[in-house]
């Protein structure tokens, strides 16, 4: 990997421009045709083929010039959070705001924005670059839709970059929390509370037994856990035949994740066994936890791209879900990189010019470097 440590020009007006335009547009989920309508024949001008996936992700490929490194993808996300009624972007001197009547959508707009300028920018430099792939997903902030449906045989790249951090320009994710879910349903044995109360199983005292004995909340630095629902009961004068619950662990180490998934697990079977019930449990794994070294090439490439930019990297650890999740799923070995939004998901949310500018140096840094 050879380092160009030159920074590339910026026309600030036309990035500002750019993502104001996509910002001006509701895009929550099922709406984001609205900012393919714009990116997309901006980034076909200088030679990128798109193609739109069954869920509606946007995958672009942009061919090679003078270069024949390993293909790489930028991914942002199209989509927004809510409020969306009628999106006003606020440009002022140090930042742009939404209007307080929405979200602004720099999560994640600021990275399509960056990702797009970048790509025109380094065209017309004309720099040499190797294959990139651009894939503008759709849903994420309702749950991934579009990165869990992404068929990584769409694009060639097995290493990925993902903007959509809130952390500073200059971050780098090298650990992301895995995170699992489960549901514990308990049966008891339903009976008269009044007239044969020796006759009934207490299911809802069997599930209160196991969520009490449940290793519950900040477990340590590396691991947390919650029980987030529970249910059961028809009447005070039922014994509760049937009780649930319903929770989620997350971790930066597997093995812990594992065994806190495994303690959940004891706590509510030992609970069934001591009322003489019995519980069913069902986990569903969602995502690993995914660890980077110091010298993963998503990494190094993140940190040279970072310094070429005239930022240091920090290197951080997050519990927070995202694409990159799916993506290092599906094989594609991807890292995040902050995007220095601030506030966001709520009408508070803004994005300062020079984060912008900052992003979109590290995105082109990250193209003519890869
Ligand atoms: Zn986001």
């Amino acid at each position: 990997m050879t380092t160009q440590a030159r920074q590339i020009p910026l026309n600030y007006d036309r990035l500002l421009k750019g993502f104001v335009d996509i910002l001006s547009v509701d895009s929550y989920w099922g709406n984001e045709n609205r900012v393919v309508a714009i990116i997309q024949p901006r980034l076909e001008e200088v030679g990128v083929h798109f193609e739109r996936d069954k869920i509606g992700n946007l995958i672009g490929l942009w061919p090679a010039h003078g270069k024949s490194s390993r293909p790489i993808m930028l991914n942002a996300h199209m989509d927004t959070v809510q409020p969306t009624p009628e999106m006003r972007p606020v440009v002022k001197d140090d930042a742009v705001y939404s209007d307080g009547s929405s979200v602004l959508g720099a999560d994640d707009k600021a990275g399509v924005a960056a990702i797009v300028e970048s790509v025109v920018a380094v065209h017309e430099a004309g720099l040499e670059h190797g294959p990139i792939d651009l894939v503008f997903t759709v849903g994420e902030d309702v749950g991934q839709y579009g990165a869990d449906a992404f068929d990584p045989n769409d694009i060639e790249s097995r290493m990925g970059l993902v903007l959509d951090s809130g952390g500073p320009v200059g971050e780098v994710i090298n650990q992301q929390a895995g995170s699992y879910s489960f549901t514990a349903t308990f049966h008891g044995k339903a009976a008269h509370a009044g007239i044969e109360a020796a006759e009934g199983i207490n299911a809802i005292a069997m599930m209160a037994r196991a969520v009490d004995q449940m290793p519950l909340g900040q477990i340590n630095e590396r691991t947390v856990s919650n029980v987030g629902i529970v249910s059961g009961g028809q009447a005070n004068n039922i014994c509760p035949p049937e009780a649930r619950i319903t929770g989620q662990a997350r971790s930066l180490n597997q093995d812990e994740l594992d065994r806190q998934m495994d303690a959940m697990r004891k706590a509510a079977e030992d609970a069934a066994v001591a009322f003489g019930g019995r519980v069913e449990y069902e986990q569903s794994g969602r995502f690993k936890a995914t660890q980077f070294s110091e010298d993963h090439p998503a990494i190094c490439l993140a940190d040279i791209a970072i310094r070429a930019s005239g930022l240091e990297p920090q290197h951080v650890s997050t519990f927070g879900g995202s694409d990159a999740q799916n993506f290092n799923e599906k094989g594609i070995e991807t890292t995040m990189l902050g995007c220095g939004y601030h506030n966001v998901h709520s009408v508070d949310e803004y994005m300062p010019h020079e984060a912008l500018r900052q992003l979109f140096q590290v995105s082109a840094q990250l193209i003519i470097n890869a």
